[in-house]
């Protein structure tokens, strides 16, 4: 196919009933509503977010557990889209405490060099950051430095949306960033329609395009359309350093029960780096009692503008959720692009 406008008109030839399919990144959100393609899809064709945005899967638990540790009189240093993710007891943003916003590990890893407080990195994110993280631990960072290891894995999550069956979904498009760490192997034990996607308007059409054929074809396997990036092998040499330092566990996810090994945990030799257990902190199961339904969002049987905050209490500028505080939410996307169904 040539280009988006052929795609496009082979999408509309091709759409004969109601499809919905899921994507699992906030750069696959966001790059829907830049381009507006909501607006061009066949009336048909739904779109849906699922839990791919990491700040918005991070359970307030977990929030809750770096504040306390933060009133303990460490440094916290984060990712800036954390900060105002609410726990129970408030966001790592409004609390006296020393928290400091960092691009990364390695910023953390360089506060902790310069002080002699304890420094605690909040490590958020899925297959595409882990990597870093794990290089970073590998270094042997000063004794002062620990991180709160919030990472979790794709797989298993969609596993739970298949096996719940909440969402109606025909087909995934895979995340292409974490695809590229990760590779696609993985995903074949899934017998549903997938496709490895990239993050132009034109890849956006070409992947639900490849997944309504598969559809109709009665095929559940795993395309790639972004062979440019993604291999099904990934990057073995970073996912082999995930597993150096991490091993997988059961986990809770924001609007997900616990998901059999969908965490990352620091293995037994990299204790040292665990500020949980250094600081004698636990991570508490938070029972959800607000409006807000980021917890329909990210398991895509929701959009953002069926809540009923939605624009009115809840904006970008006075986030009540986490899915409209961080840029990879689907709220935040929604409200600063004027999305709608
Ligand atoms: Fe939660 Fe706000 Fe989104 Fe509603 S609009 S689901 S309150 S983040």
């Amino acid at each position: 196919m040539a280009d988006g406008k052929d795609i496009k008109k082979a999408l509309d030839d091709i759409v004969d009933r109601k499809y919905t399919f899921m994507h699992i990144c906030g750069t696959h959100e966001a790059a829907i509503a830049k381009s507006g393609l909501r607006s061009i899809l066949p009336e048909d064709l739904k779109i849906v977010m699922g839990p791919g945005c990491p700040v918005c899967i991070t359970p307030q638990g977990e929030i809750d557990a770096a504040i306390e540790m933060a009133e303990k009189g460490c440094i916290i240093a984060t990712y800036g889209d954390l900060m105002r993710v609410p726990g129970t007891k408030g966001s790592l943003d409004n609390i006296d405490g020393d928290v400091r916003v960092v691009q990364g590990v390695h910023k953390a890893v360089e506060i902790a060099e310069k002080t002699d407080k304890e420094v605690v990195f909040i490590s958020v994110g899925f297959e595409t950051t882990a990597p870093t993280v794990a290089a970073t631990l590998l270094t042997d960072p000063p004794d002062n430095f620990s991180i709160v290891c919030c990472h979790r894995f794709v797989p298993p999550a969609m596993k739970y949306l298949l096996e719940q069956g909440e969402a109606q979904i025909d087909g995934f498009m895979l995340p292409g960033h974490v695809c590229v760490v990760a590779g696609y192997e993985e995903y074949e034990e899934f017998k549903v329609p997938q496709v490895v996607a990239g993050f132009e308007a034109d890849d956006i059409l070409l992947g639900l395009y490849m997944l309504v054929k598969q559809v109709k074809e009665g095929r559940g396997e795993v395309e790639n359309a972004y062979p440019r990036a993604v291999s099904r092998e990934g990057n073995k040499k970073a996912m082999d350093m995930i597993y150096r330092v991490f091993e997988s566990h059961d986990v809770d996810w924001r609007g997900f029960p616990v998901i059999p090994d969908s965490g990352l945990k620091l293995k037994p030799e990299f204790e040292k780096y665990d500020a949980l257990k250094k600081f004698d902190v636990e991570i508490k199961h938070v029972e959800k009692h607000s409006a807000c339904i980021c917890d329909k969002v990210l398991r895509g049987v929701a959009d953002p503008t069926d809540c009923k905050l939605f624009g009115k209490a809840c904006t970008p500028q006075n986030p009540v959720g986490p899915c409209m505080v961080s840029h990879e939410g689907a709220c935040k996307i929604w409200a600063l692009y004027n999305q709608k169904r």
